[in-house]
């Protein structure tokens, strides 16, 4: 049976850590790190993202700062905002919140946000920094996962890893960073023939598809760590993109869901704002 990668109690253990940071830095500084987080309309699941965001940078000390905007936010709006967040020497870290409305130009406005600011790794510059191996800011949901493979204690170096899901978020950091760390890094995607075939042979396999149960025990090498991004939600409930049950029969180690992924994330994000704060200050 696999081994279970609580995501929980590393999650618990990297934020123990930054909240002593965050103290040293407030000591330092003067100052609190601070985290502003830009919510445009009334998404209930981005509110909860939201809220639990907001929450975590406040236990570990930091300062947040929350920008509400309603649906009908035009462009210029969400725009002065996030130009006002962007030359706030206060404000070490920017979140614009996704998806936002449909009617808004989500690339022009994250375009606003500092590289230095962008605490969520998303900017052109901070993933081609990633691909070219010098990384500055790396997204925290894909720097989150690395954490957990890492809390397992085995050697990267030389393995085989596939990924699959090719989003610039998740996917695509993910392959940077197995790479970075030496693994032989195969990507799949909606187009990829036989996804079986690729991971039958993975140490390490990372599924973002978003779909429910996508990786089954066949396809997954005995002994594998596997990790599971997806959330989806199915009749009220939070479902993996990894049949849980039957693949921890074959894996080595395993993430679930809830409870895997998604605490680290959040703690990347903190981990990115308070780096980011250090940057202009230490
Ligand atoms: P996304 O932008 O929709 O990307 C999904 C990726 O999966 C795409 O590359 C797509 O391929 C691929 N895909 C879709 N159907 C497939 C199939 N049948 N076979 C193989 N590949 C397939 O999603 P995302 O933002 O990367 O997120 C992925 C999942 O992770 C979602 O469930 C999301 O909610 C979850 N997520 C969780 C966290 C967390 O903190 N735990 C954070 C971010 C995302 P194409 O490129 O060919 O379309």
């Amino acid at each position: 049976m696999a081994e279970i990668i609580s995501g929980k109690i590393v999650s618990a253990q990297t934020r123990e850590k930054i909240k002593a940071m965050v103290s040293e830095f407030e000591t330092e500084n003067k100052r609190k790190p601070c985290l502003a987080v830009v919510l445009v309309g009334n998404d209930p699941a981005s509110e909860v993202y939201v809220r639990n965001k907001i929450k975590g940078t406040e236990e570990v000390g930091m300062k947040s700062l929350s920008f509400n905007m309603p649906e009908n936010s035009t462009n210029a709006e969400v725009e002065e905002v996030v130009k006002c967040l962007a030359d706030d020497d206060n404000v070490d870290g920017i979140l614009v919140q996704l998806p936002l409305p449909k009617h808004l130009d989500e690339r022009k406005i994250l375009s606003l946000i500092p590289d230095t600011k962008d605490v969520d790794g998303f900017s052109p510059n901070n993933l081609g920094l990633l691909s070219i191996g010098t990384p500055r800011t790396v997204s925290c949901t894909p720097l989150g996962v690395m954490e957990l493979i890492k809390s397992t204690g085995i050697d990267l170096k030389g393995k085989n890893a596939v990924v699959i899901g090719r989003s610039n978020t998740v996917g695509k950091p993910m392959a940077m960073l197995l790479l970075n760390e030496n693994c032989t890094v195969t990507v799949c995607h909606s187009k990829t023939d036989n996804i079986a075939f690729y991971t039958k042979n993975a140490d390490i396999v990372v599924v973002a598809v978003g779909r429910p149960e996508f990786l089954k025990k066949d396809m997954v090498k005995e002994g594998a760590v596997v990790i599971d991004v997806g959330i989806n939600r199915v009749d009220g409930k939070l479902i993996g993109d990894v049949d849980f049950d039957a693949v921890s029969e074959v894996a080595g180690y395993i993430t679930p869901v809830p409870g895997g992924v998604g605490p680290m994330t959040i703690s990347m994000l903190l981990y990115n704002t308070l780096m980011a704060a250090k940057k202009v200050n230490g």
